[in-house]
């Protein structure tokens, strides 16, 4: 593929180098110019980029100078490859980047990646949608600094009972367990933590609401961490029951196949 001088806002995955997505991997091979978030973002991919390719760490930079550097070099004809952290779309700041790109009249592209939230579900080895359990997924995070809209409280979003992810919430786990218990939850109902899924150092911590806080104090998991809190993570509960997808039961006809009596 062919890069224009434009900037690309590109999802890297959840940090294993390999996770990037093909057309991802593409650009990032190809871009004049990476700005990336080293402690986000592997740096290995960078080994990827282009030799003559210059390569900018974002940390530092607010948004003006990261936009002002964007612009800077996609008027010199370059292509920019912005990097960021699993999937652009979730929690990635991106929109107030696009509103100031596109003030300015500088293309963009997006890029999807593979989420952490998905990386973390396979090292759990979880299916976030099992039948009769649960078919429903909430992304969402517990309230720091940044407020939550009254209508998404967490203990509201809990009363849902279907599988909820937080993200960006390890240092609030009192809260979460707090409002979780709130709505009606157990605290012996499963949760799982996974530490820098797809990364070297990952770590998949099982333990119940109860006992969540004190799990992640001993494990030391301040950062960087998926909480999933679900009854899809429940291992006790899945040995027991039988929740089967219809897609394979042998008595359902879909547009594929048709079922059989029995
Ligand atoms: N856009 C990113 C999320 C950025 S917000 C994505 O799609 O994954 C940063 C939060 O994402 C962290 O606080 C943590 O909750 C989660 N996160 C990012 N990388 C992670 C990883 N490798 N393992 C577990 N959680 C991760």
């Amino acid at each position: 593929m062919e890069l224009e001088a434009k900037v690309y806002i590109v999802g890297s995955g959840p940090g294993d180098p390999d996770l990037i997505t093909v057309k991802g991997l593409k650009i990032l091979e190809q871009a004049d110019v990476i700005l990336y978030t080293d402690s986000l973002v592997n740096p290995v991919l960078m080994e990827r980029a282009k030799k003559d390719a210059l390569i900018l760490k974002s940390a530092g930079m607010n948004l003006e100078e990261l936009v002002d550097c964007m612009e800077e070099h996609v008027k010199n004809g370059k292509s920019v490859a912005r990097m960021h952290t699993g999937d652009p779309a979730v929690y990635g700041a991106i929109y107030e980047q696009m509103k100031k790109l596109k003030q300015r009249g500088i293309a963009y592209q997006i890029i999807p990646g593979v989420s952490s939230v998905f990386a973390a579900a396979a090292a759990a080895e979880v299916e976030l949608t099992i039948p009769e359990l649960t078919q429903t997924v909430i992304l969402t995070r517990a309230e720091g600094r940044t407020p939550m809209p009254e209508r998404e409280q967490l203990k509201d979003l809990a009363a849902h009972h279907c599988s909820i992810a937080l993200f960006l919430s390890a240092t609030l786990i009192k809260k979460v367990v707090k409002e979780f218990l709130e709505a009606g939850w157990n605290e012996n109902d499963a949760v799982v933590v996974v530490y820098r899924a797809s990364w070297p150092d990952e770590k998949v911590v099982r333990t119940t609401l109860g006992s969540l806080d004190e799990t992640m104090r001993k494990e030391g998991i301040r950062k960087q961490a998926m909480v999933i809190i679900s009854k899809a993570a429940d291992e006790a509960l899945l040995e027991e029951g039988t929740f089967e997808s219809k897609l394979y039961d042998k008595t359902f006809t879909h547009g594929y196949r048709k079922g059989e009596r029995v």
